[in-house]
């Protein structure tokens, strides 16, 4: 008899940082391989089940979600701070690209084409791939999960996922949902684990023929190296410093409103969040006040809620620091909300009179902080806007339809907003970025296809 020794890790609520919230046996890397030839065994059949068939096993899965909607948003919420009310949201969202991708194992798997010789039929048809390794981090510990996996079952693959080990306890639950949906064994296999170790495996096994990566840009830049160099197919959607700019002639409160949110919704731990905003000169001060306006009707420890950990927390702190001392000025927030041992939260935070060269313009920090910076113009607003190794998404506010079209043309990202924040996305629509933000095809809506397919093309010769 073998005995298996696994690492027990402790989940802590980051609202509440004495708070055990609950433990995570974390697999070995054995453990892991053996999961992975598993769901290489499961593929072979979960291949040729009809795509009808596996929809519906996700349209079961949408069902329960929304029955548990309650208990995946409270363990998500005391797992990794998002108010409890964002991660009802998020759930919400999770069950519509669920039902979404359900319905995906009814539309077509190909096309027909003509053929030069009228004796013959040609066309094409959607293949799957293999074992599929999905790693997530842990902003949206339910949403992000479920567009890489939903995609990657319909189309007929099957499933390796490592959730991020801050949001273990989330998707230890969304396995039991998995399980309780009807997936046949090993088909969608939870791995518990450290990147380091387990991460390592899925990037490292023969039997994975994908892998379907969100994070940051240094984990993303060692998928590339450990995997780049095999066969292996690479998705990764990494960082961002998203822009917002401001034009006179917008409606300057709704775009104050919609600046703050883009930037202070989820505490700012979105990649799509919006981190630096550039204001027409001739409009500064009063759109400065409009922004410390809507800021001060946040509520820390209500309506927005801590940053997920320590490390982030100390982070986060410490980029602020770095701001100011590199010539920024504080106009709103800047330090912690409360004491330390009453959960890691931060004030929403503005700086004003920002430039390019500083490193609040230019990094990405993931925290509820907003750098503000005056242009002379909408050509200068475009220009340093586009100035970035990241290129997720940009918001224009304007009611000049010829500049917002421009903005539209010029702005170098995947995800453009006339009149809305920079945040946001619907199951239907494909997500992604330029730049250093992504590598790979995009995700989510027809656009998933590509990523979780390869392409047969068949020819029938009738004669
Ligand atoms: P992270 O890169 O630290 O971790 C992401 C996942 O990778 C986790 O599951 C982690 O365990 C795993 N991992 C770590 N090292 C690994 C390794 N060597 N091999 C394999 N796996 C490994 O990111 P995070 O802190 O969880 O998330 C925050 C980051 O994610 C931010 O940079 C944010 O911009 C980015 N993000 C991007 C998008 C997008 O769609 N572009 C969406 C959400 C978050």
């Amino acid at each position: 008899m073998t005995t298996i020794i696994r690492e027990i890790r402790e989940q802590f609520n980051p609202a509440n940082p004495a708070e055990c919230i609950g433990q995570v046996e974390l697999l070995t890397v054995d453990e892991t391989k053996a999961i992975v030839a598993s769901a290489h065994q499961a593929y072979r059949e979960w291949k040729n089940k009809s795509s009808v068939a596996r929809g519906e096993i996700l349209r079961v899965l949408a069902d329960l979600l929304e029955e548990e909607i309650d208990l995946v948003a409270e363990t998500a919420s005391r797992e990794m701070g998002k108010t409890k009310n964002e991660m009802i949201g998020e759930v919400k969202r999770g069950a519509s690209i669920l039902r979404y991708y359900a319905q995906e194992g009814m539309r077509a798997t190909g096309e027909i084409l003509p053929s030069a010789n009228e004796d013959k039929i040609l066309y094409t048809k959607r293949v799957p791939l293999g074992v599929i390794a999905a790693i997530t981090p842990w902003n949206f510990p339910v949403a992000i999960p479920l567009w890489k996996i939903a995609p990657a079952l319909v189309y007929g693959n099957t499933v390796v996922w490592k959730p991020s080990i801050e949001a273990a306890l989330t998707g230890k639950l969304l396995g039991e949902l998995f399980e309780r949906a009807g997936f046949p064994k090993h088909v969608v296999n939870v791995v518990q684990g450290r990147g380091l170790n387990v991460g390592q495996v899925l990037l490292e096994a023969p039997e994975v023929k994908a892998i379907t990566f969100t994070g940051s840009n240094g984990v993303g830049q060692s998928i590339l190296n450990t995997a780049g160099s095999t066969n292996k197919k690479i998705q990764l959607e990494l960082g961002g410093k998203n822009a917002a700019i401001i034009l006179a002639d917008a409606d300057l409160k709704s775009a104050a409103k919609l600046t703050i949110e883009g930037a202070m919704k989820q505490t700012g731990q979105r990649c799509t969040a919006t981190s630096r905003v550039y204001i027409e000169q001739t409009i500064y001060d009063e759109v400065l006040a409009l922004l410390i306006e809507e800021t001060k009707k946040i509520e820390v420890g209500v309506t927005m809620g801590p940053v997920v950990s320590r490390g982030q927390y100390e982070n986060i702190l410490a980029a602020i620091e770095k701001a100011k001392s590199e010539g920024a000025e504080l106009i709103f927030g800047g330090e912690p909300a409360f004491n330390e041992t009453q959960g890691y939260y931060i004030q929403p935070t503005i700086f004003k009179n920002v430039t390019h060269e500083m490193a609040i313009a230019r990094e990405e920090i993931f925290g509820p902080v907003l750098a503000v910076v005056k242009v002379k113009d909408y050509e200068e607003a475009i220009q340093l806007s586009n100035d970035s190794e990241f290129g997720l998404s940009a918001s224009i506010y304007t009611e000049n339809i010829q500049k917002a079209f421009d903005f539209i043309k010029r702005s170098e990202v995947g995800l453009v907003q006339v009149n809305d924040e920079t945040g946001g996305a619907e199951p239907q629509a494909p997500f992604g970025g330029v730049k250093n933000s992504s590598t790979g095809a995009r995700e989510q809506g027809q656009a998933a296809k590509e990523f979780f397919t390869t392409m047969k093309t068949v020819t029938i010769n009738t004669k």
